[in-house]
């Protein structure tokens, strides 16, 4: 088990509905002595690569976006999730289905902060059936930029975004893959990785 997985075992809590709760060190509450351990794997696993900017979405994804950045050196780019936000200029839009909140949301982001020589690595705190994901993908190649790689701290190996990213040819790495989850019992199986 690595580090991530010990402390989804640890502190994560299974919820009805597929939910798996790490407020209390990843979303809500933040370790960010777990984040710069994230942000040095990351660093490993995306190594050579051109990246030059990192984006990821608004709200749980900045934080870990945030510490991961210093460990490449480069700006963070969050899409916002309301149109209604007063942001300058143009922006690159995307449609967004929830999957806490099973709601539809617009993601914006500013023209100013990505185009054709963007390398980005996209950051986010999970992954379920990779709309999020889907999403900011729609986002760096209006653009014209590259999507560079994908990091994720939970995936949620049972529902299909991850089969999906990975199928459209991106590097997706996930820090902890959960094979599956009881929340009868509160049992977590990881994927061997
Ligand atoms: P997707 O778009 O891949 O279906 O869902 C990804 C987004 O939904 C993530 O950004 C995350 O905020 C949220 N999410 C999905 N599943 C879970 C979960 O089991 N627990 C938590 N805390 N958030 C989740």
């Amino acid at each position: 088990m690595n580090f991530l997985e010990e402390r989804i075992r640890k502190d994560g809590i299974v919820k009805e509905g597929n939910v798996l709760k790490v407020d209390s060190f990843l979303n809500h509450q933040m370790d960010i002595a777990l984040f710069n351990e994230m942000g040095k794997e990351f660093q490993r696993r995306f190594e050579g690569k051109p990246i030059n900017k990192i984006l990821t979405i608004e709200a749980s994804g900045i934080g870990i976006a945030c510490i991961v950045a210093q460990y490449f050196h480069v700006p963070v780019v969050f899409a916002k999730k309301s149109k209604s936000i007063n942001i300058e200029g143009e922006m690159y839009v995307a449609e967004v289905e929830s999957f806490t909140h099973r709601c539809k949301n617009q993601v914006i982001v500013s023209k100013k902060f990505l185009d054709e020589d963007s390398h980005v690595l996209i950051i986010d705190d999970f992954l379920a059936n990779g709309c999020a994901l889907q999403g900011l993908i729609q986002i760096v190649q209006s653009a014209g930029g590259t999507v560079e790689g994908i990091g994720i701290a939970v995936e949620k190996g049972f529902q299909s975004g991850g089969r999906i990213i990975r199928n459209l040819g991106y590097q997706l790495e996930s820090l902890a893959i959960v094979e599956s989850m009881d929340a009868a019992t509160g049992e977590i199986c990881f994927r061997e990785q």
